[in-house]
């Protein structure tokens, strides 16, 4: 049985007050007896330290949103997989399309981040998806294959279980336009069928992929009742806690 995992990406917002309020909003609404899923946060890096004295001896996993596949060196502004595990962490989100458009990042440099973060013990949230573009020139399937060859390369059957996948349609995040159930329910498919053929069956269907692009309480239930779906990474629904936790008790 695959485990659900619901994983709030806060991007570049809330201050460390704003981080223990959220944290602390969370922590008291979760209703710890009827959780049937994961919950993982991943704030900005300079709250991490904070965040995980906070979340100690709670269900709640601490996640990054990037990484390095150095463990130090010269690298201005990079963060590696040592320092994230010394904060906490157990998660760290990789590939995510901000990350891909905005400031550049390639399959190869991915790849090279979801083996060292594997490495080191970390969980990568390894995030794909197409454009508006792409999906209206009908490559969307085309597209997520080559970011699940080319990402994945180099990753044992041993350790795909312990990657988790986030298939976020690029014209989906932040726009409040949701992939509806059926047409993620069809990507989702798609991505297991891919790691089937690379990995066999047994393993695909242990591997956790996530739906992220405007997942919201009113659309949660729906989208996580797909039985490709296991999950949400959700951004801008996690910045507040009744939202965030409204969608982890949707599950
Ligand atoms: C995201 O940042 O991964 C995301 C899915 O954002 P949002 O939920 O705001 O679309």
């Amino acid at each position: 049985m695959r485990k659900k995992v619901i994983a709030g990406n806060w991007k570049m917002y809330m201050d460390i007050a704003g981080a223990v309020n959220l944290i602390t909003g969370i922590k008291a609404g979760l209703n710890k007896d009827s959780l049937n899923c994961d919950v993982v946060i991943c704030p900005p890096a300079v709250n991490l330290e904070t965040a995980n004295e906070l979340v100690k001896n709670s269900p709640i996993g601490l996640g990054a949103q990037n990484m390095y596949f150095e463990d130090q060196g010269a690298f201005t502004g990079e963060i590696s997989a040592p320092m994230l595990k010394a904060v906490g962490c157990g998660y760290v989100i990789l590939g995510h399309s901000e990350r891909r458009t905005i400031f550049g990042e390639k399959d190869e440099l991915i790849n090279k981040k979801v083996i060292k973060a594997l490495a080191s013990g970390l969980t990568p949230i390894f995030c794909i998806g197409e454009t508006l573009e792409e999906r209206e020139n009908g490559t969307t399937f085309s597209v997520v294959k080559t970011q699940i060859t080319e990402g994945l390369k180099g990753v044992s059957a041993d350790d795909i279980t312990k990657v988790i996948v986030a298939y976020e349609p690029v014209w989906a995040i932040g726009t409040g336009k949701t992939a509806s159930p059926e047409q993620a329910q069809e990507v989702h498919k798609y991505i297991r069928t891919m790691l089937s053929e690379m990995y066999g069956s047994d393993k695909a269907d242990s591997v956790t992929i996530q739906y992220g692009g405007s997942v919201k309480p009113e659309n949660a239930a729906e989208l996580l009742g797909q039985p490709d779906i296991d999950g949400a990474l959700v951004g801008g629904a996690c910045l507040k806690a009744d939202s965030f936790l409204a969608i982890i008790h949707a599950v």
